[in-house]
């Protein structure tokens, strides 16, 4: 089952050097969630061949420009499409009122099935549990209100093993109820334990969306089981006091988070327009964790 991110934008407050703000689209077994939505997404959308109109969730971290200017351009842009299916928007209470400004601005009647949902920016919250996942938003310490999100799988089906049920005679109506753990009772009574049919699954897995915030040391007990944690590395550690003044994070402090709560991978970003050359960025990162990747735009990255 697909568990993946392909980074859109890695820029911190403007675009420098080729790189766009902050975007991110997670792919989770082919539910498309958009993480932020910097100014120039849907360009970066078309550029790698992503189909924006598979997108069913955005959530929006904070109202800092570089995080959501792309958003109405995004929205009109479906509108125009006569997009259809249901779009789910999660970001701060005010979002709501920028965005029915713009529209009423500019006489535009939104013809999307927009369902806007605020965020809770004070305290933990669940956004999204169904069937598949659970998605939390975690204040972050930002200038400004700002949240982190975490996509946690659910427990997946159990693996059905089809040689084992063509040996006992399954048939396929009831193939669903054995991955959900059911034993299967042939027709003359004999039951098959369900062990003989299937294999344990595979771990649930877990990604953390975590940008624009001065080092985090209250939300270890959500970040224990990351597979993929994202976190912004804005500055390097001898930026330090410029990343406390801006309430940003150095590559050094994403690495110790994610080296205190041994996260499966690092993937760092949000870089300050100083930077030309990221190795720096990458190489502090790797002296404290060493399976930290630098977030490239386009790349796509497997989570677990
Ligand atoms: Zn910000």
């Amino acid at each position: 089952m697909t568990f993946e991110v392909t980074v859109l934008g890695t820029s911190s407050a403007l675009p420098a050097h080729f790189r766009h703000p902050s975007a991110q689209l997670v792919n989770h077994n082919h539910t498309y969630l958009l993480f932020d939505c910097g100014e120039g997404t849907q360009m970066q959308l078309q550029r790698f061949g992503l189909k924006r109109s598979k997108i069913e969730h955005i959530f929006i971290s904070h109202l800092h420009g570089d995080h959501y200017f792309g958003l109405p351009g995004l929205l009109t842009t479906l509108n125009l499409l006569r997009h259809e299916k249901p779009l789910h928007l999660y970001g701060p209470p005010a979002l709501e009122t920028i965005l029915k400004t713009q529209f009423q601005a500019s006489s535009l009647q939104l013809q999307l099935d927009l369902h806007f949902h605020p965020v809770p920016m004070e305290s933990p919250s669940i956004l999204v549990d169904n069937e598949a996942v659970t998605i939390y938003s975690l204040p972050l310490q930002h200038r400004i209100a700002c949240v982190g999100f975490v996509v946690a799988e659910k427990e997946r089906e159990r693996k059905y093993n089809p040689k084992a049920g063509h040996e006992y005679g399954v048939p396929v109506e009831a193939i669903n109820a054995i991955k959900k753990g059911a034993d299967y009772t042939q027709p003359d009574g004999t039951v098959i334990p369900n062990r003989l049919l299937t294999q344990d699954p595979l771990p649930p897995r877990k990604y953390a969306y975590f940008t624009d915030t001065l080092p985090l040391t209250h939300w270890d007990a959500y970040l224990q089981g990351v597979d993929l944690l994202y976190h912004e590395a804005t500055f390097l550690q001898e930026h330090a006091e410029r990343a406390a003044h801006t309430h940003h994070t150095t590559a050094l402090q994403a690495a110790q988070l994610a080296k205190r709560n041994q996260v499966g991978a690092l993937l760092i970003g949000h870089y300050s327009a100083k930077y030309t050359d990221l190795t720096p960025l990458l190489e502090e990162a790797q002296s404290i964790f060493p399976h930290t990747q630098l977030a490239t735009e386009g790349e796509t990255y497997a989570i677990g």
